[in-house]
């Protein structure tokens, strides 16, 4: 966190270097990005990334989204449109604080962007396919993905049941845990571990972990087997 001089943030491990939540999602033919962060143009930079399909998004808020107008760069080396898969209340976000990318008159060099509408039913890029599982974040809906055994789910606090039955049979999951006390629209440690148990997902990967967490050294061996505390640069084989 800026200006915080807590034992997480002055840590040199660089598993406590934690920047804003998003995965890359890589097949042999196609790979896309889960949000595009504050820090998207950086995560790109320090993985190398020199093709990119597509971007879906789980929602809207600001450190989800704030980093889209960076894919710029790769209009400019693919020669097309940026994919962006979204449902409606994230379209209307990306139109209202990107507006200039939909002006009538574009300002040259600005990002050029493709919108696809998405909700609950599954969606295919390129030889991926994705389930979304839709989850509450307090009030608000986020998607979750399910592709394959892989199921990544950030912002939560609450999942239906009938979305649970999605995620079940998952080999794999990401969830987000937020801190040790409680929140009103994230998961604590405590609940995203009985959550991943009542889902009976063997691998799990906590994620969005704030600095309020501690320091993954300390809290990695302290976590019920099978499940991990994930950090920046983390690679999945699935
Ligand atoms: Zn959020
Ligand atoms: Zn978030």
């Amino acid at each position: 966190m800026v200006a915080c001089p807590c034992e997480v943030c002055a840590s040199t491990d660089p598993k406590d270097k934690r920047l804003r939540s998003s995965i890359l999602v890589q097949s042999p033919s196609t790979t896309l990005v889960i949000d595009t962060t504050p820090d998207f143009r950086y995560q790109m930079l320090r993985a190398g990334v020199r093709r990119l399909d597509a971007v879906i998004y789980t929602h809207p808020h600001k450190d989800h989204l704030a980093g889209l107008d960076d894919v710029r760069a790769y209009n400019f080396f693919q020669h097309r449109a940026m994919p962006l898969y979204a449902n409606e209340m994230t379209q209307e976000a990306i139109i209202r604080e990107f507006p200039y990318a939909f002006a009538d008159v574009k300002y040259p060099g600005i990002p050029d962007l493709e919108l696809h509408l998405i909700d609950k039913e599954p969606f295919t890029i390129g030889d991926i396919t994705f389930i979304p599982i839709q989850v509450w974040h307090l009030k608000m809906p986020v998607l979750g993905f399910r592709f394959g055994d892989f199921t990544y789910i950030t912002d939560a606090n609450r999942i239906d049941d009938a979305e649970k039955e999605k995620v079940r049979g998952s080999r794999h999951i990401v969830l987000n845990a937020l801190r040790h006390e409680k929140h009103l629209s994230h998961f604590s440690l405590l609940e995203a571990i009985a959550q991943v148990e009542e889902l009976g997902v063997p691998q799990s990967w906590f994620t969005h972990i704030s600095h309020q967490l501690g320091r993954h050294a300390d809290i990695e061996p302290t976590l019920p087997s099978g499940m991990h505390l994930a950090y920046d640069g983390l690679v999945l084989d699935i």
